[in-house]
């Protein structure tokens, strides 16, 4: 048993926002309520601190199997813990690709021996993601696949996607998109703009991203698929996902912390400022802060990106695109977020919790008999990000050395304290 004691509990579920105690027994929530008897419990005194419903992160890359250099599931699940995710949901890009069942299992059965938190895996649409062919879906949601996307890059075409969704719409199951239209992104390595001038670079259109966020809104339309908007960096995009949801369409969307912190005017010469999709321009970053306002994006998801050191520290135009993620991705939320007044603390969590959960038609909540995944974290707590500390095997981090206030305190997955600061 642990009791978690004097902690200001947000659980927007049951619209709860107040000192509470929290007792979980087993792997289950046995009760919430003021001034629990201890008994022979556990204490965990979470005075000053927010207890939330566990993090999930719909967007991730763990590199297992296939890219042990960079990270595993081992590793990864560490960092994750470190950033207060209880869940996390790797993409399917890995070698070979989780495009069949074996592979989804390998990925479940490894988080179940190594892992630090929960693993669900996102299933590839197609084959091999190469966009041909339907991949083993049913096969892999029996395995423990939560979801389906060829991250990396988009469904390759709208005759794919509609048989994507088509059979996903019977297996309820959502499809992540990674919206980019090759065409326009080849060859580009940062956005479109003043800035990939001066520093000679290619760069891509903002048009890039949202002519496909387009397209598979009207295939979410035309089939009745549910829809999830991946690392959404553009304006238009998020006009595209307004619209949508005005017309009651099942479409989703996700922006990632360093598509609503930094923008393409930081971009240097320097790799750890090279992700897909590109940072955005300030008017792009300025609508992405006024779409967490307003509850027009749904879920804040780190695509973390590990890449090991001897791939990524090469010229600008040669490195992969990507950074890590998960251990500075509250403090970023907290930052650009709740300090800047543009959000309540609520629906803060509501973004890392109930929010990606509805993604997955899952529920996140306190309530008794839910699982004991719990995120406690302080919005004050001041530290330092340093990249060399991470329990990531990669240091690819725009955000090494950033001072924070707030941080994960600690995170409790299936009863169990996983990591605590
Ligand atoms: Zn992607
Ligand atoms: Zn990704």
């Amino acid at each position: 048993m642990l009791l978690i004691k004097n902690g200001r509990v947000i659980d927007p579920a049951s619209r709860t926002d107040a000192t509470l105690d929290v007792l979980l027994e087993g792997e289950r929530i046995s009760r919430t309520g003021a001034s629990l008897p201890a008994k022979d419990a556990e204490v965990f005194d979470a005075t000053g601190m927010i207890v939330a419903p566990g993090f999930i992160d719909l967007h991730c890359h763990l590199r297992e199997p296939g890219q042990e250099l960079s990270e595993t599931i081992e590793s990864g699940t560490l960092a994750a813990a470190r950033g207060g995710f209880t869940a996390v949901c790797p993409m399917p890009n890995t070698h070979p690709v989780n495009d069949n069942a074996s592979v989804t299992r390998y990925m479940v059965e490894r988080a179940a021996a190594a892992g630090h938190v929960r693993v669900w895996p996102i299933g590839a649409a197609s084959r091999e993601s190469n966009g041909e062919s339907l991949a083993e879906i049913m096969a892999m949601k029996e395995a423990g696949a939560v979801a389906v996307s060829d991250d990396g890059k988009p469904i390759a075409t709208a005759r794919l996607v509609r048989q994507v969704m088509d059979y996903c719409r019977s297996l309820d199951l959502p499809v992540v998109e990674h919206c980019e239209d090759p065409s326009l992104a080849a060859g580009g390595v940062m956005r479109e703009g003043p800035r990939s001038i001066r520093l000679g670079l290619m760069g891509i259109p903002a048009a890039s991203e949202s002519i496909c966020v387009e397209r598979d809104i009207e295939m979410s339309a035309l089939t009745g698929c549910r829809l999830h908007i991946a690392h959404m960096s553009a304006r238009a995009s998020l006009d595209h996902v307004r619209a949508a949801k005005r017309n009651r369409l099942p479409v989703t969307c996700e922006v990632t912390p360093h598509h609503f912190t930094l923008i393409d005017e930081d971009v240097v010469y320097d790799s750890r400022y090279k992700m897909n999709p590109p940072l955005g321009s300030r008017e792009d970053r300025e609508a992405l802060l006024e779409g967490f306002a307003d509850g027009s994006i749904d879920s804040i998801a780190t695509d973390h990106a590990p890449h090991h050191p001897a791939s990524k520290d090469v010229e600008f135009d040669r490195a992969p695109f990507g950074i890590i993620g998960f251990e500075t991705a509250l403090s970023l939320a907290l930052e650009q977020l709740f300090h800047s007044n543009r959000i309540t603390l609520p629906r803060l969590v509501e973004l890392f919790t109930t929010g990606p959960a509805r993604v997955l038609g899952r529920e996140r909540s306190l309530a008794p008999g839910q699982p004991a995944d719990l995120t406690i974290f302080s919005p004050d707590h001041p530290w330092t990000f340093r990249a060399a500390e991470s329990a990531s095997r990669s240091r690819n981090s725009p955000f090494d050395g950033r001072e924070f206030r707030g941080a994960p305190m600690a995170t409790v997955v299936a009863g169990k304290i996983a990591y605590r600061r």
